[in-house]
């Protein structure tokens, strides 16, 4: 019998409404803020929420310092089994999420569901972690004396994640926080907050105690400035720019709390002459294009040996301009819109300003028309005075300059205040060794385009940031060390 020719399956747009979760009870936001669900790829309004309104803020502060005490008693052991069956639920649940999560946020489904699949692994690695946060014994200069080191978890979190990667962000900081026994107020990015509760959900399903963790989102600022204020908050976790970051962190300082800061980048890739190209540009065009641009560890300077700086172009840029560029729901998309109207206003302004200043465009993709598109783009020989060389992109444009010395190579890798992700290319040990050492950022992949992995630490030096998620050091940010001296 012949197969019955496939037909197209109306894509479902419905989405939930929504709500924010305090003290574990899901209610309607009680501010004038009007949050909007806006499908990036139309521009189409897909549901409307309130934001929350101050008292709403308190009282998810109020709940998660009236949760800790028990939380934080509670064995690992049982917090990670309510993890481990969260991260089940995702994981069963991940084509239907995959959908909500590219109509509030853009991105090609298949990205999406890798997403989900990739922050379940995130998960489960903190569940089991967390019964690893030891301490150790010093050796004591008295015989009658023990000293021990612990950790305790620090207590009630404030966690504010953008709109780039709605579940991985959360997911690091909800399950970072609860694995190492504090509570935790999120507020996810107002245009992503869907993934987030499904997050929620899914714990509150796994039998996560009222309390230990609630969401609020509405006003950013208000609601952060009133977070950090809160004497029952003990500890930030913010991801997003380096703007925000840096009034966040200055709040926090003057308040005493810990911050674990994620901020932007401008990553460096260096690719020496003897460089694999045909191994290294498929990578590095892949994580480039992925998400349109807007990953904070994206790779943005391409420093490229003068020798192969015509065939690398070549081939980097035919590789840009095969993309499909379309709404992240049609299977044929290999890169979706910008997540907002801001983001694609500023790679056209960015563009225009380079080719000003006198670069060139070597390849610019199509992009259909409506919604926030923009086309893969590539630029050469751009001048260090445009904006672009200073200023993060964050979207589907890639810069390649050239080098001639190893020098020359570095001080360019290093010479912007951000130092997040870099990528080196090349099939020497010593070049790697000596890049590995030059090169000033919180993480470095050689011949690959992977730094992010849940058993290691993922952050940032100089203006990208401080503290890491992810690896023990992840855990490790939410906690304080007590030293306990026993005497007999
Ligand atoms: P933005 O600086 O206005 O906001 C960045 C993020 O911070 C958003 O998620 C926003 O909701 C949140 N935010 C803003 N003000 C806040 C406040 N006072 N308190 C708490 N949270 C607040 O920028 P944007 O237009 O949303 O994004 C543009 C830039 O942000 C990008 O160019 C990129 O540099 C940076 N960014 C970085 C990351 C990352 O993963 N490090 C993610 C998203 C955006």
């Amino acid at each position: 019998m012949s197969a019955l020719p496939r037909t197209p399956q109306p894509v479902s747009t419905t989405v939930p409404k929504p709500q924010l979760y305090i003290d574990g009870k899901w209610v309607e936001g009680e501010s004038t803020i009007e949050i909007a669900i806006v499908d990036p790829a139309t521009g189409a309004t897909l549901a409307k929420g309130r934001g929350a309104s101050d008292a709403q803020v308190d009282a998810a502060a109020a709940a998660a310092a009236r949760a800790f005490a028990a939380w934080a008693a509670m064995p690992a052991y049982d917090r990670g089994q309510i993890l481990r069956s969260a991260a089940a639920k995702l994981r069963a649940n991940a084509d239907e999420l995959a959908r909500v999560m590219t109509l509030e946020q853009g991105k090609p489904f298949a990205e999406a569901k890798a997403e989900i699949l990739g922050s379940c692994e995130i998960i489960e690695w903190n569940a089991d972690e967390g019964r690893r946060l030891y301490g150790r014994l010093v050796p004591s200069r008295q015989s009658n004396v023990q000293v021990q080191v612990v950790h305790e978890p620090v207590g009630p979190v404030a966690a504010f994640t953008p709109w780039n990667f709605p579940m991985t962000t959360p997911v690091r900081k909800i399950t970072g926080s609860l694995a190492a026994g504090c509570t935790c107020v999120i507020k996810p990015a107002e245009e992503t907050p869907l993934t987030c509760l499904a997050i929620v959900r899914a714990l509150e399903e796994s039998g996560l105690p009222a309390g230990v963790l609630n969401v609020v989102y509405g006003d950013a600022a208000a609601i952060s400035t009133r977070l950090i204020d809160n004497p029952a908050i003990r500890k930030i976790s913010f991801t997003g720019s380096t703007r925000v970051g840096r009034m966040l962190a200055e709040h926090a300082g003057r308040m005493l709390k810990k911050a674990t800061l994620e901020l932007g980048g401008h990553a460096p890739v260096v690719v020496f002459e003897d460089a694999d190209l045909e191994r290294a540009v498929p990578q590095i065009m892949a994580l480039k294009y992925k998400n349109a641009g807007q990953i904070c560890i994206s790779p943005t300077r391409f420093i490229v040996h003068e020798k192969i700086f015509a065939p690398f172009v070549e081939r980097f840029a035919n590789t840009a301009t095969s993309l499909k560029v379309g709404p992240g729901l049609d299977e044929k998309t290999t890169m979706g819109p910008l997540a907002n109207g801001r983001r694609a206003t500023a790679i056209t302004s960015l563009i225009d300003d380079a080719v000003k200043a006198g670069a060139t465009i070597a390849a610019q993709g199509s992009a259909p028309e409506g919604g926030h598109f923009r086309g893969p783009t590539v630029l050469t020989k751009i001048p260090l005075t445009a904006r672009v060389m200073t200023e993060e992109p964050f979207g589907p444009l890639a810069l390649v300059n050239s080098f001639k010395t190893f020098d020359e190579a570095m001080a360019e890798a290093n010479r912007l205040p951000y130092g997040l992700a870099s990528y080196v290319f090349t099939r020497d040990l010593a070049n790697a060794q000596r890049s590995a050492a030059a090169i000033e950022s919180g993480m470095v992949a050689f011949n690959s385009a992977r730094v992010a992995w849940p058993e290691a630490p993922f952050g940032g030096v100089k203006d990208s940031g401080s503290g890491s998620e992810g690896g023990s050091e992840g855990l490790e940010g939410y906690t304080v060390t007590k030293t306990v001296s026993l005497s007999w």
